[in-house]
């Protein structure tokens, strides 16, 4: 078991904690598929409900607060059925704007993962204000049940009512809908290929500013973020803090980071290379790449 869940494991029922270790190996970063959390409620006798909130410790275990010390802890349920954990992430010394939500995390955890819609969400304490207008963009976003401990299960559209959201802009394929944009670029570089991949399905429908950042690590492995806009234009998600927010998950030191890129469309209202540089430039002297494309 990773050092890092030691402390939630040893807070946690016997049952539950005994069923849980084999699953916190060395290659988990906050996903259990359906089929494992099936398991474990057999397991623990546990209803699905009282699970995905006692498995929140295991979620906020993954955080990265170096400012507020505090750590939060949210899990996506997709509609396939996995749940997908994420935690806050601040960047030392930076501005807070820089932060990334628990709630923000466990969803582009299941966005990244290939989840096409979010059902349920699991959080310790009442979504912030920011969260709940990042939640409304999502795919069916008011119907979103949010799971709260001691509370009756509400829909997002409960806590965010006389919502604005991308229907009132005209959008109809809303965030972690099916994306498709092309790009022209010739490449053979692998992380070139990556990065075009995650910017065609980066979800920009306001600034048309397609984008995704990739980070390798000295191991030459890598981790993706792609750019995920909201109506209200902030809070949006931007790819550097994607990217970033899932070297975390995987418990990787951002000293590892070797080579960072950015890629975004030229056709874009934005550009985001200034605020991926301020973010990358907090945790690393390595230098950005950054690729402006042509769409098809
Ligand atoms: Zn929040």
């Amino acid at each position: 078991m990773q050092d890092r869940f030691i402390h939630c494991i040893a807070n946690m029922p016997e049952t539950l904690a005994d069923n849980l270790v084999p699953l916190l190996n060395d290659n988990f970063v906050g996903h259990i598929d359906a089929q494992q959390l099936e398991d474990l409620m057999t397991a623990t006798g546990l209803a699905e409900d009282e699970l995905l909130l006692a498995l929140l410790p295991v979620a906020a275990a993954l955080a990265s607060p170096p400012i507020s010390d505090f750590h939060v802890g949210a899990i996506a349920k997709g509609k396939s059925g996995d749940i997908y954990m994420g935690a806050n992430l601040e960047l030392n010394n930076e501005a807070l704007f820089h932060s990334v939500h628990a709630e923000q995390s466990a969803i582009s955890h299941a966005w990244l993962s290939g989840e096409t819609a979010i059902e349920d969400i699991i959080v310790n304490a009442t979504p912030c204000g920011h969260c709940r207008q990042f939640m409304n963009e999502l795919v069916g976003g008011q119907k979103i049940k949010i799971h709260l401990p001691a509370q009756e299960t509400k829909p997002l559209s409960y806590y965010l009512p006389y919502a604005f959201g991308p229907g009132d802009l005209n959008i109809t394929t809303p965030l972690l809908s099916k994306q498709l944009h092309e790009f022209c670029l010739e490449s053979s570089d692998p992380m070139v290929i990556e990065a075009l991949d995650h910017a065609s399905l980066s979800y920009a429908p306001y600034t048309k500013n397609y984008a995704a950042v990739v980070l390798e690590t000295r191991d030459g492995q890598t981790f993706c973020g792609r750019y995920a806009e909201n109506a209200a234009f902030n809070p949006s998600m931007l790819p550097m803090q994607m990217a970033l927010s899932a070297m975390a998950r995987h418990n990787r030191d951002f000293s590892e980071i070797n080579r960072a890129l950015l890629l975004e469309s030229s056709q874009g209202k934005i550009s985001l290379v200034g605020a991926a540089m301020n973010a990358l430039h907090a945790l690393t002297s390595v230098e950005l790449e950054h690729i402006v494309i042509d769409p098809i």
